[in-house]
């Protein structure tokens, strides 16, 4: 092999040393910047926040705690309290296995991928972009809108800074609904009970609050007398077309709640509970106006995916029930979807919420509560 031969192999084993430690380095930096994304994507939308109120997530502590609904169910250990609150006449054990997967909050993580993008582009303050950060065309955009609220605009701004995808007209109304805070800060206590009475992670009911007018189902369960109305027509409705639903948690009481809110505090810490259990006065069950459905399975986590709650998505609005948390709203309510957990507003508001397109509650309450079309 001659000398000039030998060098040139030096040379391109040099060459590729050079090529193997570039590539190492890219792939260091990128994972990194991965992680560092992860972070930033479940720090905003506090993805550890998205629980079930009704029954343990997928894999669960002690794979049985169960939620807002008041009970130690799950994962077959055979504590029912699922549903029954206090009058024990609740559905089973839930098989804690087969829920859905939380939806943790991937309609907005995908907004930020393009991050930055409106950096270059904006100059036309038209406020769609957002990202850069143009608050007077932002505001502009924001005020054409009849529930836009002054006193928010910085909260408007920088939600849609960090959500550049997102229309203004729903970066308005999710502010409004105060889906750009953590939950459980800056709760309000509710004073004015009219309705339709809205219980989430932003607003409590006072202690001792109880409903008016409860009544009683010939199983026991308990909830206001407009709510057992529209539940044994829904009902009726879905056994004639072959489907036989029924309720297996109603209303409970604020006090039963913290007993075992406290619990599961003492248990497993508060930042655990909150991860599976509903706050006292937070939980929807407290209105009267709330049931968990279940089918012929028995278990709240049985409902899922069933021909019965097919059914009851297609239909609840006729009988003025609305599916409370869904997966399209998921990062509004801060719940994973619970097809069984179904909320008595009046065939009104549910209609209206149907052919609008209304996705959750507090969409609604922002558009035709706190203000009205054409105002
Ligand atoms: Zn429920």
């Amino acid at each position: 092999m001659s000398a000039r031969r030998r060098k040139a192999r030096l040379n391109f084993g040099r060459l590729l040393m050079a090529l193997v430690f570039v590539l190492l380095i890219a792939f260091i930096f990128y994972k990194f910047t991965q992680s560092v994304y992860d972070d930033f994507i479940e720090k905003r939308d506090g993805a550890g926040d998205l629980v079930s109120q009704d029954a343990p997530p997928r894999g669960a502590p002690d794979g049985g705690v169960d939620s807002a609904d008041g009970g130690t169910d799950g994962a077959g250990d055979g504590t029912d309290g699922a549903d029954s609150g206090t009058d024990g006449a609740g559905s089973g054990t839930d098989s804690a296995g087969d829920g859905t997967d939380s939806v943790d909050g991937s309609t907005d993580g995908a907004g930020c991928g393009t991050d930055g993008a409106g950096v270059g582009t904006d100059g036309a303050g038209d406020g769609t972009d957002g990202a850069d950060g143009s608050t007077d065309g932002a505001g502009a955009a924001f005020e054409g809108f009849y529930y836009f609220e002054a006193d928010k605009a910085d909260r408007y701004a920088a939600y849609a800074a960090q959500n550049p995808e997102m229309p203004p007209g729903d970066v308005v109304w999710r502010v409004n609904a105060d889906v750009d805070r953590p939950p459980y800060t800056d709760v309000a206590t509710i004073t004015d009970f009219s309705h339709p009475l809205m219980v989430n992670k932003h607003r409590r009911l006072p202690d001792g609050f109880e409903p008016a007018g409860l009544v009683e189902t010939s199983s026991g369960q308990r909830m206001t007398q407009d709510t057992k109305t529209a539940y044994e027509a829904m009902r009726d409705a879905a056994s004639a077309a072959g489907f036989r639903i029924s309720a297996a948690s109603s209303y409970r009481t604020i006090e039963y709640q913290k007993g075992l809110y406290n619990r599961y505090v003492t248990q497993d810490g508060r930042e655990a509970a909150d991860t599976y259990s509903a706050r006292a006065g937070h939980s929807e069950h407290h209105t009267g106006t709330t049931i968990d459905l279940i089918g012929p399975a028995g278990t709240l986590r049985g409902f899922v995916g069933t021909p019965e709650a097919a059914w009851v998505a297609e239909n609840a609005h006729i009988y003025g029930f609305i599916v409370r948390y869904t997966e399209e709203n998921s990062d509004v309510t801060g719940y994973t979807p619970e097809p069984w957990h179904v909320t008595w507003v009046g065939a009104d508001i549910a209609g209206a919420m149907r052919s609008e397109g209304i996705g959750s509650l507090e969409e609604y309450v922002v558009k035709h509560v706190d203000h009205r079309p054409g105002e």
